[in-house]
């Protein structure tokens, strides 16, 4: 029996209206992502990488096309909906990090099992700590994120993406805030939630990132260019990080 892709996206298309002036974004998007797979977006600046990911996400209706997540027409949902469904389903991670500053981590990661409800705040306070745990951070809970490396605030980050067991994690240029190094560590721990079965989709415009995915969407003009599967595939895993001040990820 043929499985259901848990995204599925059809002639999906994008105008943004600035006053006059139309942008199309998107111009006839189809693909499909099933369980378990790790998928890199990449392609030029303006390309429209990040307004699929929007898209995907339900943080943002397309203008026409179908796009069905986990086999349900999004289309159809209220803004109610919508938004329950970003919180259960999906789990976003940001360039910038985008953690509250003046929460510490813990509640930091907390934050989306507030925003579902009916969750005792002793059991989202031991699921916070359970995705620290996760990501190798238990030990900083209670620190704020100024007190956190790049590469700390980072697994914060996914810490707060995977608190709610989302079936896919849509990152936007994870790494690009962070050295090569951290990059690496960072790819690693998708390449980890990824076997615990979580679907991963990334933007990158490093071929050397996109090399963790298994496949490659290239992007341009508002169109798939091209799709590809990825070839020599690096696994974080073979990599030993040298030295906590190392700079070097050396492959053993
Ligand atoms: P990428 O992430 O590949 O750099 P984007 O999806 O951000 O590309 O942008 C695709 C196109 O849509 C660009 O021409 C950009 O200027 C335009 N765009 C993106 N977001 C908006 C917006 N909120 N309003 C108007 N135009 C936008
Ligand atoms: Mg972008």
């Amino acid at each position: 029996m043929a499985e259901t892709p848990v995204i599925s996206i059809r002639n999906l298309t994008k105008v943004y209206r600035l006053g006059e002036v139309e942008v199309p974004a998107l111009q006839g998007v189809d693909l499909d992502v099933y369980r378990g797979e790790f998928v890199a977006i990449m392609g030029p600046s303006g390309s429209g990488k990040s307004t699929l990911m929007n898209l995907i996400g339900c943080m943002d209706v397309p203008t026409s096309g179908e796009y069905y997540l986990d086999g349900q027409d999004v289309r159809r949902l209220s803004k109610n909906d919508l938004a329950r469904v970003r919180n259960k389903k999906i789990g976003f991670v940001f360039q910038a990090f985008n953690l509250l500053a003046r929460a510490t981590a813990l509640e930091n990661v907390e934050l989306p099992l507030i925003y579902a409800d009916g969750i005792p705040a002793r059991e989202r306070r031991a699921r916070a700590l359970r995705a620290l745990e996760l990501v190798g951070l238990a030990d900083r809970a209670h620190f704020y994120p100024t007190q956190l490396s790049g590469g700390q605030q980072q697994r914060v980050a996914i810490a707060r993406a995977i608190v709610n067991e989302p079936l896919v994690i849509l990152a936007d240029e994870p790494t690009g805030n962070l050295d090569t190094r951290t990059s690496v560590e960072i790819m690693g721990l998708f390449q980890e939630l990824n076997e615990r079965g979580i679907t991963i989709v990334l933007v990158t415009h490093e071929p050397d990132i996109a090399q963790f995915a298994m496949r490659v969407v290239e992007m341009r003009d508002g169109r798939i260019h091209r799709i590809r599967p990825v070839e020599n595939r690096r696994r974080a895993g073979a990599y030993a990080v040298v030295g906590q001040s190392s700079n070097t990820a050396v492959r053993q």
